[in-house]
């Protein structure tokens, strides 16, 4: 059996601490973490020419649209670090739209699992008013865990701020938006043999180690059938 690296989709509503598990995951797997919105914020602070396309939109909570998430997400896997290295998804895909578009890019096998982060609505919500991020790098922080000087990074020295679009009019929007539009993808990898859903209620530790275990089984199950 050839090793190869792996191919995985994390899936849970904002303020589900799927960024902060990505990256613990990226890292247990030595795979590369693909955050449309790490790179869709990226592109607005450089006032680049798809950060112009895509700053209202953001702002609003609003769904950028998939041709230009896929524009995206396609020049992404081209980078050396991706190309056949695997990767894990963070925010992709968002509609079912997305992932017809995935599969046509990919072929649907290429996906190892599919995480579904499990997390009330009400423990959402309250996460979100405290959560504050890196505006250089990304990294989260919250009003609970806080940086080690004022509202500094650890990671880059960047201004650690709250999100433009972590206020409590957008939030809400995004939940709503995540309801419709993104729940019918849990059904869909369900069906498809490839969902592993964790329970995301607990501490960051507690929540990796169960991803992990999680994903591992999945992969060892896969292994099995192929
Ligand atoms: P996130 O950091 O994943 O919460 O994404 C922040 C914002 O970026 C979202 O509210 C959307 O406006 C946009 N965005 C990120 N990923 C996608 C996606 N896959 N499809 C559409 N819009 C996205």
């Amino acid at each position: 059996m050839t090793a190869r690296a792996v191919r995985l989709i994390v899936l849970g509503k904002q303020g589900s601490g799927k960024g902060t598990q990505c990256v613990r995951v990226a890292s247990h797997y030595g795979i590369p973490h693909v955050s449309t919105g790490d790179m869709l914020r990226a592109a607005v602070k450089s006032a680049s020419p798809l950060g112009e396309r895509v700053k209202r939109t953001m702002e609003a909570g609003e769904l950028v649209s998939d041709d230009i998430i896929l524009e995206v997400i396609a020049a992404r896997l081209k980078e050396p670090d991706a190309a056949g290295n695997g990767f894990v998804f963070d925010g992709f895909p968002r509609t079912v739209g997305q992932a017809d578009r995935l599969d046509a890019m990919l072929l649907p096998e290429a996906i190892d699992a599919v995480a579904s982060l499990e997390i009330p609505t009400g423990v959402v919500v309250a996460r979100i008013a405290g959560r504050r991020t890196c505006s250089s790098c990304g990294r989260v922080y919250s009003l609970a865990d806080p940086p080690r000087a004022g509202w500094t990074c650890d990671t880059c020295g960047g201004d650690v701020v709250q999100r433009d679009d972590d206020t409590e009019e957008a939030v809400t929007r995004r939940l709503a938006l995540y309801d419709a539009q993104t729940a019918p993808l849990i059904a869909r990898y369900r069906q498809a043999g490839k969902l592993v859903p964790v329970d995301a209620d607990g501490t960051i530790d507690e929540v990796a180690g169960r991803l992990v275990a999680a994903i591992d089984a999945r992969l060892a199950a896969g292994r099995v059938r192929a």
